[in-house]
C-alpha cells in the first residue's frame, strides 16, 4: 500500500527556513516585498492571490495589490509593470494568470524584468533553466522538486515522465528533473499510446487538467506520482490521478488538495527571497 505524501509537514519546515532568512534579511535592512497584478473577475484567481497576499504576511513580507477592471487597457498595465520595475523597493512581480481575454498574456509577461520575475515565467529565466544556470524557476515544478528531496528520491538513472507540456509547469519540470539526471520523457495531447509512457515511469508528474486521467493499468508498480492537476468538480477539487485506485500500487503519492498545490505558494516565497538576497 503507498503513501500520500505529507505536503504540509513539508511546507511548514519550508515556513520555519525561510523566517529564518527574512530575519536574516531585515537585519541588513532589506526588507522583501512582492507586488502582485490581479487583471481578471475569475473568482479562483482572487482565492489565489489572497492566499499568497496570506502568506506574505505570515512570513513577514511586504505586498502590495494592483487589481484592475475589465476596462484596463494593455498600455496602462504595461506601465504599472515598468514602474515597478524601476522601484527599487519591490523584489518581485507577479501577474495572476489567466488575464482578461483581451490582454495579451505572453507580451505583458514579458514586460516583468526577468531580475524581478518571480514567478519564472520570462523568456530569460527559461532559458537559463534549459541551460543549466542558476535562475528563478517556475514555482510548482520547483514545489514538485522540493517534495522529492524530502522524500529523499535519488533521481540519478530513473526514469521520469511528465505528461504536460506547458511554459508554466511541464517543460520547466522536464529540465529540472533531467539536470537531476533523470532520463526524461514528456507527453502531450498528442502522444499515441500514453499508458505506454506511463506505466514505465518510476517518477510520474501529471500537469494535464483533466480529472482522474490517470488510473491504476497506467502506473508503475512502486512509483512515485505528483499530481499537479487541480479541476473543480461539483464545487470540489480533484486532480488529474486517480488516487484512490492508484495508491495501492505506487509507493507516493501526492493528492489534491493538500498536495503539490501547498508547494507551489511557498516557492513563490522562496523565489522572492532567493531575489531579495541577490540585492
Ligand atoms: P495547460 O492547459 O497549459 O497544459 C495542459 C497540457 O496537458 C498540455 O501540454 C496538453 O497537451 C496536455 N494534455 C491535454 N490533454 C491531454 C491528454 N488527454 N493526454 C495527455 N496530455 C494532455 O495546463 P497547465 O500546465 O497550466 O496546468 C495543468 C494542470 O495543472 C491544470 O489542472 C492546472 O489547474 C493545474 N495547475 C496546478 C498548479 C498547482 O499549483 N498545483 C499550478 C499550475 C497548474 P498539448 O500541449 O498538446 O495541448
Amino acid at each position: 500500500m503507498g503513501e500520500i505524501v505529507n505536503v504540509k509537514e513539508i511546507v511548514e519546515s519550508k515556513k520555519v527556513e525561510l523566517k529564518r532568512r527574512i530575519e536574516n534579511l531585515k537585519e541588513k535592512r532589506i526588507f522583501p516585498k512582492l507586488a502582485l497584478i490581479l487583471a481578471n473577475d475569475d473568482k479562483a484567481s482572487r482565492v489565489y492571490v489572497g492566499n499568497k497576499r496570506k502568506l506574505c504576511h505570515e512570513l513577514g513580507v511586504l505586498e502590495e495589490e494592483y487589481t484592475f477592471d475589465e476596462n484596463v487597457v494593455e498600455e496602462e498595465l504595461i506601465n504599472v509593470i515598468k514602474k515597478l520595475n524601476k522601484d527599487d523597493s519591490v523584489d518581485g512581480i507577479l501577474v495572476q494568470l489567466p488575464l482578461y481575454n483581451h490582454l495579451n498574456e505572453s507580451k505583458i509577461l514579458d514586460c516583468i524584468s526577468p531580475n524581478k520575475d518571480v514567478d519564472g515565467f520570462h523568456p530569460l529565466n527559461l532559458g537559463k533553466l534549459m541551460i543549466g544556470e542558476k535562475t528563478t524557476v517556475s514555482c510548482t515544478p520547483k514545489g514538485v522538486m522540493t517534495i522529492l528531496e524530502s522524500l529523499n528520491v535519488n533521481l540519478s538513472g530513473k526514469d521520469a515522465v511528465i505528461v504536460g507540456r506547458s511554459r508554466i509547469v511541464g517543460k520547466p519540470m522536464a529540465q529540472l528533473l533531467l539536470s537531476k539526471n533523470a532520463t526524461v520523457t514528456t507527453c502531450h495531447s498528442k502522444t499515441k499510446d500514453l499508458k505506454e509512457y506511463t506505466k514505465k515511469a518510476d517518477i510520474l508528474v501529471v500537469a494535464v487538467g483533466v480529472p482522474h486521467l490517470i488510473k491504476k493499468d497506467m502506473v508503475k508498480e512502486g512509483a512515485i506520482v505528483l499530481d499537479v492537476g487541480i479541476n473543480r468538480i461539483d464545487g470540489k477539487l480533484q486532480g488529474d490521478v486517480d488516487t484512490q485506485d492508484v495508491l495501492e500500487k505506487v509507493e507516493y503519492i501526492t493528492s489534491v488538495p493538500g498536495g503539490v498545490g501547498l508547494t507551489t505558494v511557498i516557492s513563490l516565497m522562496e523565489n522572492l527571497i532567493e531575489i531579495a538576497e541577490r540585492r
